[in-house]
């Protein structure tokens, strides 16, 4: 029989590891969002992948937990992000 993931565990295969939420943002006066090219120290720039995933909220406390919930809240994350997708979530452009 097959290995069913966890809930958490499907939940976070949603993410498609582009890592654009690991690069720095800057928010403007009027709430527009720019990604900078600035990655997270801990992000690997060639896999795009965390070089900490496992314990990056005890090493980085500042890293962000994306629930579904922070997901339909934040304005930061593109709609390409494989969260949004999953949700439904865009932007009228
Ligand atoms: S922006 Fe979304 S899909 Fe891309 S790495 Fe971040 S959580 Fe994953």
């Amino acid at each position: 029989m097959k290995k069913t993931g966890t809930g958490e565990d499907s939940w976070e295969q949603l993410c498609e590891k582009c890592g654009l939420c690991c690069f720095e943002k800057i928010e403007d006066e009027s709430g527009a969002i720019f990604f900078t090219s600035t990655p997270c120290r801990y992000l690997d720039v060639v896999t795009r992948e965390c070089r900490i995933y496992h314990r990056r909220f005890a090493i980085f406390p500042e890293c962000v937990r994306l629930t579904e919930e922070l997901v339909r809240e934040l304005t930061w994350l593109h709609d390409d992000c494989g969260y949004r997708k999953a949700l439904g979530l865009t932007r009228k452009r």
